[in-house]
């Protein structure tokens, strides 16, 4: 038997009403994980211990002491820490590595008796928009096999698209949670820098990786987070902002001031089916009494290089740790120090983790850093300004999320700046620290997902939840 829940609330119904168990849900998505395996979405899977853990969680409903998350059968990806389970970032060096503690995302998720059902495939230490970076390989997207399901939490997205798990958490640097929503058909939201603890992250850039939840619907999203979200003695960057209930706020709020990003209607690097999706609904909004304007966005050029210049160079530095003696994959063919450090590094990172780390450490390096990296925290400010303007004067931004529906496996991956381009309206966000959602919006005729993004201010993820559950419903009209 098959499963598959359009939303949490759906699954508790059933569990209350007797019509299924924790357990018979851990054995529908098991079946469904054997049945798609050729996708190659898990990097493990964790059957019989979920079994268990369904077991416990069956019990407990039966007490009445069971979590909020009692029935969600979660994946996570495979750069977030589990306690005494492997953690890879899908890197050859971190291959075998168990983890000594769990992230705080997970121990508050595991406190409310969510099941973690296995780690998912993601690009290596989350480096790319397609998951073909994976030292596991490939991982395929459910709606046309010969498609990249988008990246670096593809595997996440997979999973809950093809039912292999009820909803997932990614990590979003520059659009990784967002952009595999959109090519697949789900929710994807990457929350203001800092509402989310980034303790137990495999660190990727810093100063903008944040960890978010992959759903079915936006009820689940806003009960993952209402879970995730907070302050962290183990994280200084998690803010000290109260977690609003946002369950609780998901009514519509009225008439909104929408800004959209011109340059998306008109950039010949859009595709035509994605400017028709956002003419259609700029109508739509319009029709419905909002007020939708086009704004220009002086740095739309800036905005890929100013992200890739700072996220190289931070990466640069967090994948220092890696260097065959801390942790992982250690060189066979090393006989002293330095050798242990450059055959560990030379053979355990892939192709474009080296590329990311030489160019980063390039930047970093004296001589260059006021050109590259000084220049580059400029801009971001700028950037950053600019954006918050925005955001300011309107209630939300209104984008595409991709300027393209999926693409083509081994379509871009040789050319490294079309695939950076591709991250042209997830980015913007993440320099500026804002909150972003990816909303799916239908199928193209080829029947591949498309989807918008909507972006707001700092904190306010629930004005994002309550208006994205109201354009979801503009979409059914
Ligand atoms: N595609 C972007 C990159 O390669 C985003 C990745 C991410 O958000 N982790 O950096």
């Amino acid at each position: 038997m098959t499963i598959s829940y359009p939303s949490l609330s759906a699954i508790q119904t059933d569990l209350q009403q007797g019509k299924t168990t924790v357990v018979g849900l851990v054995e529908g998505y098991l079946h469904n994980i054997k049945l798609n395996e050729h996708l190659n979405a898990f990097n493990e899977v964790y059957g019989d211990e979920a079994l268990a853990f369904a077991q416990s969680v069956d019990e407990k409903l039966q007490r009445g002491t069971a979590g909020r998350l009692a029935g969600m059968v979660l994946a996570i990806k495979d750069n977030i820490c589990y306690k005494d389970h492997q953690v890879t970032a899908s890197s050859k060096i971190l291959d075998g590595f168990k983890s000594v503690y769990s992230a705080t995302i997970i121990e508050r998720l595991l406190a409310e008796d969510a099941i973690i059902i296995g780690r998912t495939n993601c690009d290596e230490f989350a480096m790319g928009g397609s998951n073909e970076t994976s030292y596991f390989g490939p991982v395929k997207n459910h709606a046309d096999h010969t498609k990249v399901p988008g990246g670096s939490s593809g595997g996440a997205a997979v999973a809950v698209q093809a039912d292999m798990c009820h909803a997932a958490i990614g990590t979003d640097t520059g659009g990784s949670v967002r952009q595999p929503a959109a090519f697949c058909g789900i929710v994807g939201l990457k929350p203001t820098y800092g509402r989310v603890s980034r303790y137990g992250l495999i660190a990727y850039a810093s100063s903008f990786d944040q960890a978010g939840p992959m759903t079915r619907s936006i009820e689940d999203a806003a009960l993952l987070m209402e879970i995730m979200a907070g302050a962290d003695d183990y994280d200084a960057t998690a803010a000290n902002v109260p977690v609003p209930a946002y369950t609780n706020e998901l009514k519509d709020t009225g008439k909104k001031r929408i800004a959209y990003i011109s340059e998306a209607l008109t950039s010949p690097g859009v595709a035509p089916e994605i400017k028709e999706l956002l003419s259609q609904y700029i109508e739509k909004l319009q029709a419905d009494g909002h007020v939708v304007e086009p704004v220009s966005f002086k740095y739309m050029d800036y905005v890929v290089p100013t992200y890739y210049i700072l996220t190289m160079a931070e990466a640069s530095s967090n994948l220092a740790r890696y260097d065959g003696v801390h942790y992982g994959y250690r060189s066979r063919n090393a006989t002293t120090l330095e050798s242990t450090y450059k055959k560990s590094r030379s053979e355990g990172f892939g192709k474009e983790v080296k590329r990311r780390i030489m160019l980063g450490t390039f930047i970093l390096s004296s001589g260059y850093y006021d050109a590259y990296y000084a220049k580059a925290q400029k801009t971001r400010r700028l950037i950053q300004e600019k954006t918050l303007e925005i955001v300011r004067d309107y209630d939300f931004i209104l984008s595409p999320t991709t300027p393209t529906p999926a693409f083509g496996i081994a379509e871009i991956i040789k050319d490294p700046i079309v695939m950076y381009l591709e991250d042209i309206f997830t980015v913007q966000a993440s320099l500026a620290g804002i909150p972003a959602i990816s909303i799916p919006l239908g199928n193209n005729k080829a029947g591949l997902p498309l989807a918008l993004q909507l972006i707001t201010k700092s904190f306010n993820e629930s004005g994002l939840f309550s208006f994205s559950k109201y354009v979801l419903e503009l979409a059914k009209n």
